[in-house]
């Protein structure tokens, strides 16, 4: 199969050459031939699949002929990372056409994208509180949109954007071609996908399962030994970019303190850090000036960096869906990419369900040189053991803080 097949718009190939796609993936395979007949499609498909593409080019294949100038197709996403990353692959797809296209977002002030808006861009890609907002103020005019994609759905309905998203789609036409995406699909984005699509076209790939070009480990640590393991790991591992999940943005904020001070050139992306700081960290280290990033889930969220080599779960996600989705960050489109996550006892019941998903034991490696054996330094409000001092293991700047507390 390649990419001819599917006889798009001649002026889309110089955009998949100049992507450097070869031949589609197999999401690709599957949905562009029913994207392109107009139907409506459901696709469970994890990111580092090739989705974005899939609605991508049918999106311009379509866009190419009709109306210029009026908002035509519509992608509403649930961050502004993501939207980012969406948009600069239409850059990169269309750039044989004159088509255009916006994001639209909060955080950020609205002023450039009105001027986008008002210049009648064909494609928005946007988040669901800022869309509502310029609509409500009739500068997005969503009148005419032929196409929605819903991308990332389950996402949007753990962040709490449902509610949101069904007023979007009350403002299109309902005559329209509707594709939605998810990795998977709790009861509510399958009542969404009931309400809003009409005979959808169903594709799976991948299913829940991580991709198969991560390989995993498990690396089971006490609690208090896991950042100078998380040092250990990176001594001995050759890596290029390194992305590190903490589970809450003071631990990833102080794990990346720590790591600077250990000389790694590192950055954090977190919901404490301004949209400024964000976008910096994040180009900053698609660019390589940063080898590591520590991030919490919900601002790595589809986050596409082709370089990560490595990803390490400082702290177990919370399920398997997040697992699954933090891993989709590396070995992307084909590449191959190692998921490294340290383990407390805590965690065997997620382990537990990890295995079952990937049907598959995952490895447990120790590190024979590692000492795990370093007691835990006493807990504030605690008398000191009695007897001689344990040895503690060395203290960097940030050591001063107390623990956050465990949930
Ligand atoms: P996505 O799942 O859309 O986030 O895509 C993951 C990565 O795969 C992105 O960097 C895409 O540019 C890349 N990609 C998408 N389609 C292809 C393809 N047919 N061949 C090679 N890389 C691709």
């Amino acid at each position: 199969m390649n990419f001819n097949q599917f006889k798009l718009d001649s002026r889309l190939m110089a955009g998949i050459t100049n992507a450097g796609y070869e031949k589609p993936t197999p999401v690709q395979e599957q949905a562009i031939p029913a994207a392109l007949e107009g139907r409506d499609l459901i696709a469970t498909a994890q990111t580092g699949t090739g989705k974005t593409a899939t609605f991508v080019l049918p999106i311009l294949h379509k866009l190419l002929s009709g109306a210029r100038h009026k908002s035509r197709a519509l992608i509403v996403t649930p961050t502004r990372e993501l939207a980012e990353q969406i948009n600069d692959n239409i850059r990169t797809l269309s750039a044989g056409t004159n088509l255009r296209s916006a994001t639209i977002y909060g955080g950020v002030g609205p002023a450039p994208q009105i001027k986008a808006l008002k210049m009648g861009v064909e494609i928005l890609v946007a988040c669901p509180g800022r869309l509502l907002d310029l609509a409500s103020q009739n500068v997005a005019k969503l009148d005419n949109i032929e196409i929605l994609v819903l991308d990332e759905a389950d996402r949007m309905f753990d962040m709490g954007f449902m509610p949101d998203v069904r007023r979007i789609i009350k403002l299109i036409p309902a005559k329209r071609q509707t594709m939605l995406f998810s990795a998977t699909f709790p009861v509510e984005v399958e009542k969404l996908a009931a309400e809003t699509l009409s005979a959808p076209q169903r594709i799976a790939v991948g299913l829940t399962r991580p991709a198969h070009t991560v390989s995993h480990a498990l690396y089971p640590v006490p609690k208090h030994l896991k950042t100078a393991l998380t040092f250990e790991i990176l001594k001995r591992t050759d890596t290029n970019a390194v992305l590190i999940f903490a589970r809450t943005r003071h631990r990833a904020q102080s794990l990346a303190i720590k790591l600077s001070h250990e000389g790694y050139r590192v950055t954090s992306l977190h919901s404490d850090r301004t949209q400024g700081q964000r976008q910096s960290a994040l180009s900053g280290f698609k660019e390589g000036r940063y080898q590591i990033m520590v991030a919490t889930d919900i601002a790595a969220r589809g986050l596409d960096v082709d370089s990560i080599s490595h990803v390490i779960n400082f702290d177990m996600p919370d399920t398997a869906d997040a697992y699954i989705h933090r891993i989709g960050r590396t070995g992307r489109a084909e590449r191959s990419g190692d998921a490294f996550t340290l383990v407390t006892p805590e965690d065997d019941d997620m382990v537990r369900e990890l295995e079952k998903i990937m049907k598959q034991t995952l490895p447990r490696e120790i590190i024979d040189e590692f000492n795990y054996r370093v007691p835990a330094p006493p807990q504030q409000n605690q008398p000191a053991p009695r007897g001689p001092k344990p040895l503690q293991h060395r203290p960097t700047h940030t050591d001063h803080k107390p623990h956050p507390k465990r949930r």
